[in-house]
């Protein structure tokens, strides 16, 4: 299907900086072909200090209200979704109007099986956390569990305005099987232990390799995912850094996740956790670093000079009592900081919105300073970076000419987000990802008007229920 979304506000990042401007915006084959206000002109509303000499009051009004409340134009719904508004040519006319359009946003670490444990562990300590609730349920989850908790997780994360997300899992096949329903773009990695590649670690090296001859596509991605320093051996994560250049995939890994992993690889290795995947050789711009909580001056320097990606993760790094990443020291350094939300085992949300706002919130009070980590770095985080981290660039993360037309609809007169003063803000410090009306993967809208079109939400209610009443 073709589309020409018009009187929608469009999020377009142009060489000023972040502008919300009311644009049309022509998508052909999954991808945005043309963007362009044919005879209306350009308009723009706040978006910071880009205001470009347009008074500002009125401008909200006009593209906010407008449509809503005066005569409907010929053959267009009236009402307060993004409405089918006719045919034009090759291309079913979306009357956006009200309507924030911008980039989805790109979980960069999550592990949607986890959804079925939210809230289970709470205000515990990190190991009765991981090795006394976790890991027993995760041993006596059936597989079939993880493919409705990741649908479960894939839902969460569609209702509040993520596209794309960077999965590591346990359970062969579930989360691609669920990231493939529900119509998302997912990166996915089955998580890989053990002393020896092709041996210990064979059968979910094996697996994953399975998993990406049979899902892989235009929008399933697969990475290579060892697990961490102290779960898998040294020998371990040479091997998979072989098979990652040989097989051109990139790689992630969980890494200074806490004091005591740090403090660990020093006793055992002399060296920090940075260190050690660095020397061997582990580390480069395809790789995708989760947490990177406890890090020393030299650490940044050896990330810097490999130009691996590192993914912060606020809520589920405060939560568990391990702190936070330094990402204003990192960003002085220039290293391409993503956002990510866990598990909402340990978050206990994937809601992007929620996680950009606390990321710049917590740096700011970390700081003492209200200038730190402010919205267009948080927003650019959790789009562009992300998207250059997946070797994207220009095609996800961007509303631009010939990127992959993976879009969210925000509702312009949502509470939360009303009066429209600054849209970076509101994005960043005000929404809540209840705004979120439509999304859409590709070109495929997947949600319309909050009602999901790839998941049947009842029957994972359902499904979700019978696993938490027989394995928690
Ligand atoms: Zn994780």
């Amino acid at each position: 299907m073709n589309y020409k979304i018009e009187n929608g506000c469009l999020l377009l990042h142009t060489e000023e900086g972040f502008q919300a401007v009311k644009q049309d915006l022509y998508i052909e084959d999954g991808k945005i072909a043309k963007i362009g206000s044919f005879g209306a002109g350009k308009e723009e509303i706040r978006s910071g200090s880009l205001v470009g000499g347009i008074e500002k009051d009125s401008r909200i009004l006009e593209t906010g209200i407008g449509k809503g409340s005066g005569i409907p134009e010929a053959g267009m719904s009236k009402g307060s979704g993004v409405q089918e508004a006719g045919i034009e040519k090759d291309y079913q006319i979306i009357d956006a109007s009200n309507k924030l359009i911008m980039p989805g946003l790109i979980n960069m670490h999550t592990h949607a099986y986890m959804t079925v444990m939210r809230n289970y562990a709470d205000d515990v300590d990190f190991d009765e956390w991981l090795f006394r609730r976790v890991m027993p349920v995760e041993d006596q989850l059936p597989k079939e569990a993880a493919y409705w908790s990741s649908l479960l997780g894939c839902m969460e994360m569609i209702q509040t305005g993520t596209t794309s997300f960077v999965d590591m899992h346990m359970y062969h096949k579930q989360s691609p099987k669920a990231a493939q329903q529900a119509g998302m773009r997912a990166f996915i990695g089955r998580g890989l232990v053990g002393e020896d590649l092709y041996q210990d670690g064979f059968s979910r090296f094996q697996e994953a390799l399975e998993e990406k001859e049979a899902y892989e596509s235009d929008l399933i991605k697969f990475i290579l995912s060892p697990h961490a320093i102290y779960s898998c051996s040294g020998k371990l994560l040479s091997q998979v850094a072989e098979e990652a250049a040989k097989r051109d995939m990139q790689k992630q890994i969980h890494l200074s996740e806490s004091q005591a992993e740090v403090d660990n690889a020093i006793d055992k290795y002399g060296k920090t956790p940075v260190k050690y995947l660095s020397d061997l050789g582990f580390l480069d711009k395809g790789t995708i670093l989760a947490h990177c909580v406890q890090m020393r001056q030299d650490d940044l320097d050896i990330l810097r000079a490999h130009q691996a990606n590192i993914v912060t993760n606020p809520a589920s790094n405060a939560k568990l009592g391990n702190g936070f990443a330094p990402i204003c020291e990192m960003a002085e350094k220039g290293l391409n900081i993503c956002i990510g939300t866990d598990g909402a085992c340990s978050n206990n949300t994937l809601n992007m919105f929620r996680e950009m706002g606390l990321l710049s919130i917590i740096h700011k009070g970390i700081a003492q300073d209200s200038t730190a980590a402010p919205a267009q770095f948080v927003i650019k985080a959790a789009t562009e970076h992300a998207a250059k981290a997946l070797s994207m660039e220009q095609k996800l993360g961007v509303i631009a000419e010939q990127a992959e037309a993976d879009l969210v609809f925000l509702d312009l007169h949502a509470a939360s987000l009303f009066p429209n003063n600054n849209i970076l803000s509101s994005l960043c410090y005000s929404a809540n990802g209840s705004e979120v009306e439509s999304v859409m993967v590709k070109g495929r809208f997947v949600m319309r008007n909050r009602q999901m079109l790839t998941i049947d939400a009842e029957r994972v209610y359902y499904e979700v229920d019978k696993i938490v009443r027989k394995c928690l």
